[in-house]
């Protein structure tokens, strides 16, 4: 195939991951083009950090919605930037393979070679 459809959320990054007792995670969080081979690496991060603080909710003996808003508030404070850095950094590598940078001619194969090691 010469022509994919490479979808990802650079342009549209979420305003958070969380809405009430609803959490996005993996792909309807931070849907990233495939060339930095990191999207589900970035979902088992985000599902080793999540457990953990769930975990602190152990204490109490009835959990209340605020509670849970709670942890929300702090998976989304420790991982939505992050995370956005790999959907902005991925779209960039796609650009750059895909020859769709402005600047970006055979001539400054270095500069490109250089930007995706960089990465
Ligand atoms: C070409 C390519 C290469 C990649 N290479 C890598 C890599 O090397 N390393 C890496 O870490 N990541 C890689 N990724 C990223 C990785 O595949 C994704 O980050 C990961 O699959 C996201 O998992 P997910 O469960 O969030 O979403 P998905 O895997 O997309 O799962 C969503 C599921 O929901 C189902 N679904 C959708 N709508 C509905 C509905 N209405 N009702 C019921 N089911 C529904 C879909 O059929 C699908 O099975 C690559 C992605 C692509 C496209």
């Amino acid at each position: 195939m010469d022509k994919w459809g490479l979808f990802n959320l650079a342009d549209h990054p979420l305003p958070s991951f969380y809405s009430g007792r609803m959490l996005v995670i993996g792909e309807s969080a931070h849907a990233s083009t495939p060339h930095h081979g990191l999207g589900a690496g970035f979902y088992m991060e985000n599902v080793a950090v999540l457990p953990c603080l769930l975990k602190q909710l152990d204490a109490y003996s009835e959990i209340l919605p605020d509670d849970l808003n709670a942890v929300f508030a702090a998976f989304d404070t420790s991982r939505r930037q992050r995370d956005q850095w790999l959907v902005e950094s991925s779209r960039r590598a796609a650009c750059l393979y895909e020859w769709q940078l402005s600047g970006t001619a055979p001539g400054h194969f270095d500069a490109m070679h250089a930007d995706i090691q960089a990465r």
